[in-house]
């Protein structure tokens, strides 16, 4: 019998990396959408809000009634989507830290790693997150507590600290570690091409969560799923891609203010930031298709081919692991989605399926505490 597999939904809801953007367009439209295919489908998501930005906009809010009445959209829209059962998790980039908002826009000034952060400043953050979240939701829920973390920009490791500031926190799990992934540019600088665990949750290293540990720890990781996708279906989505990037190019020449993010300012510009556009596309686009297609499960970037394909790489994966139900965590940003149509028809393929289970974060964070998941060590 093929093992169950716990599918979690995840989505970094957010403003762009450099604080640029409009929430009502990037943020608050799109999770009411995606909500609204959850909801037909009957599946529960879940979103990591980053807390860093909510923050700033509630101090800047204070002489700022723009800011502030994003400020209370935000908790509105968080507490709708709570209250229909969807989760709510933590998320922090701290390049929101040293924030100002000047001549109409945000100026980021802190680090965009929490891995550079005194252990000090990172638990502040990570406490004041989770008080903001925890004051937000427990009137509607008094169980409610933040359980996973997803790092800004999938910072998490090494670090002789934060992984344990996590646990000390409550915090059940973190996500943060994409097997695979390799960033070497201004603004961050990580490396997960040699991590001993991609897919199963385990017990990290707690200074060095690529590794895993030979023991429980206080801490679980779960890693977000990536996959290889096909020479054909990798082609054919970036030429589509291409052409969108074009189109939008285009589109700004011709004056057409939309508040909507390109394609070309794809989730990951923390991470190209100086990069021009050829190099972004050839990095996003050609790079992979020579080098593997190498994918985030991001499923704003996919197609519905290409989260066929996801499915089938998980599939396949969950039954070489012989290990009984796995919890598998996919990526979304709602801030990166033009087109909900490959979301819903890939909810509606996975809603009615057999062995799969829709889980929320909450969801597999219980499961881990009351045993359901096999947790790996070293030595299994
Ligand atoms: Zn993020």
């Amino acid at each position: 019998m093929d093992p169950t597999i716990y599918l979690v939904f995840v989505d970094d809801w957010e403003l762009s990396g450099d604080g640029s953007g409009n929430p009502r367009t990037l943020q608050f439209q799109p999770m009411r959408e995606l909500v609204s295919i959850y909801n037909r489908h009957g599946i529960s998501g879940s979103f990591n809000a980053e807390i860093m930005q909510q923050l700033a906009f509630r101090e800047w809010g204070q002489n700022n009634p723009q800011l502030k009445a994003w400020a209370d959209e935000w908790d509105q829209i968080v507490c709708e989507t709570f209250k229909q059962g969807h989760d709510v998790q933590l998320h922090i980039h701290p390049q929101w830290s040293d924030a100002r908002f000047e001549d109409g826009r945000w100026k980021l000034n802190g680090d965009w790693s929490i891995l550079n952060y005194p252990a000090d400043e990172a638990r502040r953050m990570i406490a004041a997150g989770q008080q903001y979240l925890e004051n937000l939701l427990r009137p509607i829920n008094p169980d409610y507590r933040c359980v996973s973390f997803r790092s800004g920009s999938w910072c998490i490791a090494p670090s002789p600290h934060i992984l344990t500031l996590l646990a000390e926190a409550g915090i059940v799990f973190d996500m943060s570690i994409v097997g695979g992934v390799r960033y070497h540019t201004r603004r961050i600088d990580l490396d997960y091409r040699n991590c001993e665990e991609d897919f199963l949750p385990y017990y990290p290293h707690m200074t060095d969560a690529r590794k895993v540990s030979e023991r429980a720890e206080p801490i679980v990781s779960i890693p977000t799923n990536h996959f290889y996708g096909s020479r054909r279906s990798t082609l054919q989505h970036h030429t589509r891609k291409a052409m969108a990037v074009v189109k939008s190019r285009t589109a700004r020449k011709e004056g057409a203010a939309s508040g909507a993010r390109t394609v070309q300012s794809y989730g990951h510009e923390w991470a190209q930031a100086d990069a021009s556009l050829v190099d972004r596309l050839y990095s996003k686009g050609i790079q992979p298709y020579l080098k593997g297609r190498h994918l985030i499960s991001d499923l704003a970037q996919m197609d519905y081919q290409l989260m066929r394909e996801m499915l089938a790489s998980i599939r396949r994966r969950a039954r070489d692991a012989g290990a009984g139900p796995v919890p598998v965590i996919l990526e979304n940003h709602t801030k990166d989605i033009h087109d909900f149509s490959h979301i819903e028809r890939f909810v509606a393929e996975v809603a009615g399926a057999s062995d799969i289970k829709c889980m929320t974060l909450t969801g597999i964070a219980a499961g881990i505490q009351r045993g359901q998941f096999q947790i790996k060590t070293r030595t299994k």
